[in-house]
């Protein structure tokens, strides 16, 4: 697979090198130059997940890594199982959060190591900054691995306590930065250190700007039409907050799979459903929520969905709608979830109500589930006035010490504390 530079169309990498940067001179995104198009897409929705994907993933890779390397990838990375549980007559979720670190991230950032582990020999430090599940998933992803240190960066009193225990717990090659700051400032901080050429580091980001993860969400797409049989038109709400998900949700169907139209959900953090409604691109302050790790105003991805649009020849405004879900609505789709005998969690419940707002009769929505709700057990247990169980990936940290460093929303505070 070529790559270009988004901000520089004469900058072409392989996917290697893509994986291996990150991200491309003057902070532009890689974008692939072409996209296979799956006209058996019969044939592949018949097979199982896991051949399924490996299947499409050698399609993208086929020129850089042997059919047994990827086919380890996908086994290893995608080890869990992907749940579509019909919640209303029209209206399924897609949970994608039976993975260790029980959200939708473990996808990306499990096979991201995967691929890494395959490639480096040098010594590698992965800086991450996360709205809260992207830190535990790549933590995980990456805890122990030779050669490897982590660093991930959050933003300080604004992730839920069980999302910081089971990433800020484990010590070792793991270190985790709070820092007094929005998640805005936590990524500015990580482009910062990009930039940095006195770095005397080999840095990798594990964001969700990395095309790995992008590539690697493409496949739960697949897998959500797939066992989804035939319904007829089907529509995807994507909780949306960096707008990685919903980018590889476009990329599958960009591929052939058939899906007339996504919904981007967001919370009050609402830059692109304005974008989309009045031409502005016009981020305000981020604004903390109760879906926290959509809590992003200027989402890194967005650039990549309109080279899409582009690239595909696509009218945005008929393949994407949007809507922004305020906090009463999002309590009150989980009331309404409960109602129907399903426990979501705040995030999950506002792709939810994106499809209340925004399917058509003769359609059939699908909503991504994207994390646990014990996750964030504190806010849906006051919510739905319940009190869920742990699962034991949980149970396992509630107890544990935080080992983080607070640091504060500054560059050279940062640096100090950067591993050598
Ligand atoms: C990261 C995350 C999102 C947002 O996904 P993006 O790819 O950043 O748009 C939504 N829900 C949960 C639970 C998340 O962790």
């Amino acid at each position: 697979m070529i790559l270009y530079n988004i901000k520089d169309k004469n900058e072409k990498v392989s996917f290697k090198e893509a994986m291996i940067r990150g991200i491309g001179s003057n902070n532009g995104l890689f974008f692939p130059e072409s996209l296979p198009f799956f006209d058996n897409i019969e044939n592949l929705l018949k097979t199982d997940f896991i051949p399924r994907s490996a299947s499409i993933m050698g399609h993208l890779l086929k020129d850089e890594f042997s059919e047994s390397l990827i086919n380890n990838a996908i086994n290893n990375a995608f080890n869990f199982p992907i749940k579509l549980v019909q919640v209303e007559e029209n209206i399924f979720a897609l949970e994608l959060f039976h993975g260790p670190t029980l959200a939708f991230k473990d996808f990306g950032a499990r096979f991201m190591a995967a691929m890494l582990g395959s490639e480096s020999k040098e010594k590698t430090t992965i800086i991450t900054a996360t709205s809260g599940d992207t830190g535990a998933a790549v933590a995980h992803a990456f805890y122990n691995i030779p050669n490897t240190q982590v660093v991930i960066l959050y933003p300080h009193g604004r992730i839920s306590e069980l999302q910081e225990k089971l990433f800020c717990t484990l010590g070792g090659n793991i270190h985790t930065i709070a820092v007094e700051g929005d998640f805005d400032s936590c990524q500015a901080l990580v482009k910062q250190c990009f930039a940095d050429t006195s770095l005397k580091l080999n840095i990798n980001s594990a964001n969700s700007i990395n095309i790995s993860r992008v590539l690697a969400q493409i496949m739960y797409y697949f897998e959500g039409v797939a066992q989804l049989k035939n319904k007829g038109k089907v529509v995807v709400s994507v909780p949306s907050g960096n707008f990685g998900n919903l980018t590889a949700g476009l990329f599958a169907k960009a591929m052939g799979l058939p899906i007339e139209a996504f919904i981007a959900s967001t919370n009050n953090n609402d830059t692109v459903p304005r974008y989309l409604n009045n031409g502005i691109w016009q981020p305000k302050n981020t604004i903390a929520t109760i879906s926290n790790a959509m809590d992003v105003s200027e989402p890194n991805n967005w650039p990549r969905i309109e080279e899409l649009s582009k690239q595909q020849k696509w009218s945005l405004n008929e393949i994407l709608r949007s809507v922004a879900i305020d906090e009463n609505q999002t309590k009150e789709a989980m009331i309404k979830l409960q109602k129907l005998g399903y426990i979501a969690d705040p995030h999950s419940a506002i792709a939810y109500m994106g499809l209340k707002k925004c399917l058509k009769e003769d359609e059939v929505g699908i909503f991504l589930g994207t994390a646990h709700p014990a996750k964030f057990k504190n806010t849906v247990d006051q919510i739905l006035a319940t009190n869920i169980e742990l699962p034991t990936a949980i149970e396992m940290v509630a107890d544990k010490k935080i080992l983080s460093k607070l640091i504060p929303n500054d560059y050279q505070s940062l640096k100090k504390h950067l591993p050598y």
